[in-house]
């Protein structure tokens, strides 16, 4: 296939619209077959249920060409599990998982000339979503739901080297006990907007967002999960049940045991722990890992023994090691890499 002529190093993360994109709408009680589209806007009723009350969940992954020039995308079905748990949260009808699977595996082969080649650091990423498209203006779940995948070419994560991160801790919460932290609303977003552009005024990478009811122990940050490593070099992600289960820090957590034999932990970590860690990084589908290199606690400063020239040893291996992976160059637990045919 004819690949797009785009400088794949220096596209950033934008949104790029590509030729096709998967629509399939909820009506009458069941999703209807679905079909690619060239029609990348939606025409919507001014009453609908997502634009009123927020009724809408996502999802990202992305596809990327393997060293052996292979088409692939990364455990796709823990994103359509997890939009399930998304949706069911959100009174939304779950979709089922096989079509899930073909909606992101056609959006990938029909847009086969915008996935960068292996090499360039590009990927194509995917973003499912779903929502409320019937109006509704007394409170309640909309009737009808439209599920859509597009694709956007995005560029190398560490364009120019890896910078480590300065973090703070933040006095806004991200995620409420018992409400919705735990799965991939566009809400949990909304409430984040402001502290981020805050935290950037003010010269910061990212939030630090603790528990919202003890203000005592880590959770994540706007759209990435922790994971620190201890002097003797365990691997640790904080425990609670308002962190959004990143498919990422899972792979993570399973590589340091199995690949790298390495002990991890899921548990709780206080504030007041993170003066003892190593190393810690932010791990998401858009970087795999983030190293973190500084924390600032209202004025005080946490610097981590990585420093803030590059990633720490353990985070190093951890990155190597599920990348290698991912490109298919290093041997892959059964079903993690899901290949496209063109
Ligand atoms: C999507 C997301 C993550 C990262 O999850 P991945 O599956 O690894 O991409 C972490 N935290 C939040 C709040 C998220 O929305």
């Amino acid at each position: 296939m004819e690949k797009k002529q785009l400088d794949w190093a220096n596209i950033g993360f934008t949104y790029i619209p590509t030729d096709y994109r998967y629509v399939s709408n909820y009506k009458d009680g069941a999703w209807d077959k679905g079909a690619l589209s060239t029609e990348a806007n939606i025409v919507l009723s001014e009453c609908a249920g997502v634009l009123q009350y927020a009724q809408t969940a996502f999802e990202g992954l992305k596809a990327y060409t393997t060293k052996d020039g292979r088409i692939v995308t990364f455990r796709p079905d823990l994103n359509a599990e997890r939009i399930n748990n998304s949706a069911k949260r959100l009174e939304m009808p779950p979709l089922p998982e096989g079509q899930f699977l073909n909606a992101v595996d056609q959006v990938v082969s029909s847009n086969g000339a915008y996935v960068p080649p292996f090499g360039s650091g590009a990927t194509l990423y995917l973003r499912p979503y779903m929502f409320g498209s019937s109006p509704v203006i007394g409170v309640k779940p909309a009737e009808e739901y439209q599920f859509r995948v597009f694709a956007t070419p995005v560029g190398p994560y560490f364009k120019g080297g890896v910078r480590p991160l300065t973090l703070r801790i933040c006095d806004e919460d991200r995620a409420a006990p018992n409400g919705t932290g735990h799965v991939k609303a566009g809400l949990n977003y909304a409430m984040s907007l402001h502290a981020i552009v805050e935290a950037h005024t003010l010269g910061f990478d990212e939030n630090m967002y603790l528990d919202a009811a003890t203000k005592s122990m880590v959770e994540e940050t706007g759209g990435a999960n922790f994971i620190f490593i201890t002097k003797d070099k365990k691997v640790v992600t904080p425990k609670s049940n308002t962190i959004l289960p990143s498919i990422t820090r899972r792979s993570l957590m399973e590589v340091a045991e199995k690949y790298l034999g390495l002990t991890v932990e899921e548990r709780e970590v206080p504030v007041s722990e993170l003066g003892e860690f190593a190393e810690c990084g932010l791990c998401g589908t858009a970087a795999v890992i983030s190293p973190v290199g500084k924390i600032v606690d209202h004025g005080k400063e946490i610097l981590l023994p990585s420093g803030m020239e590059g990633m720490g040893e353990v985070t190093k291996q951890l990155y190597d090691t599920l990348t290698g992976i991912q490109m298919g160059e290093i041997e892959a637990p059964k079903g993690w890499i899901h290949e496209i045919k063109a």
